[in-house]
C-alpha cells in the first residue's frame, strides 16, 4: 500500500462520512459506496443525541464538575450486570479519546455543537451520573449550505427536523411532532407534515436540527473536500482479498453494473434491522415480535463481509439491545415507535394482564420483556380515552380515527382484555392499581416517573403531578399488541478492538478491514447503553480510523 492508495468506505451514514471527512484531511483519497439512492443513513433519521462524558461544550456552556472519572464510574454502573462482556481495553479507549474526538470534528469545521439542554443521564439514580451536558446535538444548519446534495439527504420522519430540542421541550415531543403535523395538508402521510419526495422520503426544510442536523453539518463539509468521492446506489457485496487473507477492495452493485475498487476497507453498514435471519440469529425474535425504525437498506452487510473474511462477530444478551415498543405503521419506514407509550393515561402488560416493568422506559422494558427466564412476549399496550383526547397515536392526531385494524377499542377492560387475549379481570384490577398510584404521580412497584430522561424526552411537560404517569380509568378503553422496533444499534455485531480494528474469532487482526459506528458490536459499554452512545462512539471510532490509516495514529 502506498500513500496514494484510496481508502473505501461503506455506508455513508454519520460513521462512514466523518471517517471519510478525517481522512481526506490527512490527504487520502476516499471512495464512499452507499448502497441507498440518500445519504445519512440511520443516524439521518435519530434524535441526533451524541454522549460524550468531559466535553468541553459543556464547559463553554458553563456546565462545570464533568470528568472522566466520574463519566467511567457511570458507565461501569450501567453496565453492572454482566461487568465480563466489557471490553476493557475498548471501554477505555472510548471513553478516554471521545472528547478529543469531539472537540476534532468541531475544529475542523465539520459540526457546531451545542448541549441539549435539561436532558440527565438515562440512570440518573446511579454513580457518576450527571444531570446536564453529557448529550450534545448540532446548532441548526441551513440545508443550503448543502447544495445539490441537499436533495440526496435522508430527513427523519420520527422527529419534527427544523424544530431545536429547547423548543420541543415546551410542549413535549408527542404534541410537538402533532402540531408540526397538523400545520401541514400532508398531515398523517409523513410524521411532520413535510411534503414528500419521489419514493415517499419528507422533503428536505431549511433548517435542520435532529439527527439530520448532524449529518447535515458533516456533509456540508465533506462536499468541500475533493479528494472525497461519494457514490449512492452502490451497494458493496463483497471483500477482495490478497493470498494472505487481507482485505484489499471491495466488489459492489451498481445501477451501471459491478464495480471493483481497491484499498483498504472501512465498514460502516451500521446493523441488521432488516435481516429477519440475523435478527432472528442475534436477537432471538421473529417478523411477527419485530420491526425497525431504521432505512431498509441497513441489513446486516456489514456483518456479512465481515463473516466472508473470517472476522468474528460478537453476541451481547438480546436484554441490553435498545429497541423499543412500537407497531406497523404507514408513516416513516413502515414502524412506529414513542413516545406514545411513555404518555400519561397508558400502560404495558403481557397476557395475564399485569404489568412487569417501567413501561415508559425502553431499557426497562426489553430488559424485562426479553428475560430469557421468565419472557413476557407478547405484551401489549393499554390506554385509555384520555391517552386518545389528549394525545392521539402516531400519525393520529388528538382525538382521530386510529387506522383500521391497528387499535382494538372496548367500553371496559374486561371486553377489552377478552378481545386482545389478555386476562380481561385481572387487567382492570392492574389499572385500577395503577390509576390509584397515578393520580398521586407515583409507581411504587415498578418505578414510572422516576426517570428525569423518560419525563423531559419523551414525557407531557403539562401533566401533573408526573410528566408520564396518568391514570387509565375513561372508557372507551383502548390497546394494540406490541413489537419490538429496532433503532440501528443492534449491541451484536462485528468484533473489533479499541481501534476499529477487526478481529477474528481468535483475536487477530483482519488485516486491511475497519469497523466504525453501529456494524462493530457494543462491547466498548457491554450491556449497558445510555442515548446518544451510538453516534458517540461512531464519531469517536471514524476520528480513531482515519487518524490511523491517515498515518497519524491516535496515541
Ligand atoms: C429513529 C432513531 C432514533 C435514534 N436516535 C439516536 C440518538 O439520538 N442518539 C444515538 O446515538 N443513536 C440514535 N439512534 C441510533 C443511531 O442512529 C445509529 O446507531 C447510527 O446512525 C449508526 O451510525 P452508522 O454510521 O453506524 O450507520 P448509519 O448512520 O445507519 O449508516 C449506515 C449506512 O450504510 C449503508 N449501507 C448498508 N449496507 C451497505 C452496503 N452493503 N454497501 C453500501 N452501503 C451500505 C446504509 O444504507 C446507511 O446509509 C437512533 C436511530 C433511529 C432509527
Amino acid at each position: 500500500m502506498s500513500e496514494q492508495d484510496g481508502v473505501i468506505i461503506v455506508g455513508a451514514g454519520l460513521s462512514g462520512l466523518a471517517t471519510a471527512l478525517g481522512l481526506a484531511l490527512r490527504g487520502r483519497r476516499v471512495t464512499v459506496f452507499e448502497a441507498g439512492d440518500l445519504l445519512g443513513g440511520a443516524a439521518a433519521y435519530s434524535g441526533g443525541q451524541v454522549w460524550c462524558g468531559a466535553n468541553h461544550v459543556a464547559v463553554r456552556e458553563g456546565i462545570e464538575g464533568d470528568t472522566l472519572e466520574l463519566a467511567e464510574r457511570y458507565v461501569r454502573a450501567i453496565g453492572h450486570s454482566h461487568p465480563e462482556l466489557l471490553d476493557e481495553q475498548a471501554f477505555r479507549r472510548w471513553l478516554e479519546v471521545s472528547p478529543d474526538a469531539v472537540r476534532y470534528w468541531e475544529d475542523v469545521g465539520a459540526i457546531r455543537w451545542a448541549v441539549i439542554p435539561g436532558l440527565a443521564d438515562y440512570h440518573n439514580e446511579a454513580d457518576g451520573a450527571f444531570p446536564e451536558g453529557r448529550y450534545l446535538t448540532n446548532e441548526p444548519i441551513k440545508a443550503a449550505e448543502l447544495g445539490e446534495w441537499r436533495d440526496k439527504l435522508r430527513v427523519s420522519p420520527y422527529f419534527p427536523v427544523g424544530t431545536t430540542y429547547a423548543e420541543m421541550f415546551v410542549k413535549g415531543r408527542r404534541l410537538t411532532n402533532v402540531d408540526e403535523a397538523e400545520s401541514s395538508p400532508k398531515a398523517g402521510v409523513q410524521a411532520f407534515g413535510l411534503p414528500t419526495r419521489p419514493g415517499g422520503e419528507a422533503a428536505v426544510p431549511d433548517r435542520l436540527t435532529f439527527g439530520t442536523g448532524v449529518v447535515a453539518s458533516f456533509l456540508a463539509r465533506v462536499i468541500r473536500e475533493p479528494g472525497i468521492d461519494l457514490r449512492l446506489e452502490h451497494r458493496v457485496t463483497e471483500l477482495l482479498t490478497d493470498e494472505d487473507g487481507a482485505v484489499v477492495g471491495v466488489r459492489a452493485e451498481s445501477p451501471a453494473g459491478p464495480v471493483e475498487a481497491r484499498g483498504p476497507v472501512v465498514l460502516a453498514t451500521s446493523t441488521y434491522d432488516w435481516d429477519p435471519e440475523l435478527v432472528q440469529e442475534l436477537v432471538g425474535l421473529g417478523p411477527e415480535d419485530f420491526g425497525s425504525v431504521a432505512p431498509r437498506t441497513i441489513r446486516g452487510d456489514g456483518i456479512r463481509l465481515a463473516r466472508q473474511v473470517g472476522g468474528a462477530i460478537a453476541q451481547l444478551p438480546a436484554t441490553a439491545i435498545p429497541m423499543l415498543p412500537g407497531w406497523p405503521t404507514e408513516t416513516g419506514v413502515g414502524y412506529a415507535y414513542g413516545p406514545d407509550y411513555a404518555m400519561p393515561h397508558s400502560m404495558i402488560v403481557d397476557r395475564t394482564g399485569r404489568r412487569y416493568c417501567d413501561d415508559s422506559f425502553w431499557v426497562d422494558i426489553v430488559e424485562k420483556t426479553m428475560d430469557p427466564d421468565d419472557r413476557h412476549l407478547p405484551f401489549f399496550l393499554v390506554f385509555d380515552e384520555q391517552h386518545h383526547r389528549k394525545y392521539g397515536l402516531g400519525a393520529t392526531p388528538p382525538g382521530g380515527d386510529y387506522p383500521a385494524g391497528l387499535v382494538t377499542s372496548a367500553p371496559t377492560l374486561q371486553e377489552l382484555g377478552e378481545a386482545l387475549g389478555i386476562d380481561g379481570e385481572q387487567l382492570a384490577a392492574t389499572a385500577a392499581e395503577f390509576s390509584e398510584n397515578a393520580r398521586k404521580g407515583i409507581d411504587p412497584d415498578f418505578g414510572r416517573g422516576s426517570k428525569e430522561f423518560v419525563k423531559r424526552f419523551a414525557g407531557d411537560p403539562a401533566h401533573e403531578p408526573n410528566a408520564v404517569l396518568g391514570p387509565v380509568e375513561q372508557a372507551p378503553f383502548h390497546g394494540l399488541r406490541l413489537r419490538f422496533v429496532g433503532t440501528a444499534i443492534g449491541t451484536s455485531g462485528v468484533r473489533i478492538d479499541g481501534d476499529g480494528r477487526v478481529l477474528d474469532e481468535r483475536g487477530g487482526r483482519v488485516n486491511g478491514l475497519y469497523a466504525v459506528g453501529s456494524c462493530a458490536a457494543l462491547t466498548t459499554v457491554g450491556t449497558g447503553y445510555n442515548s446518544g452512545i451510538a453516534l458517540g462512539r461512531g464519531l469517536t471510532l471514524a476520528y480513531l480510523v482515519s487518524n490511523e490509516l491517515g498515518g497519524t495514529p491516535v496515541d
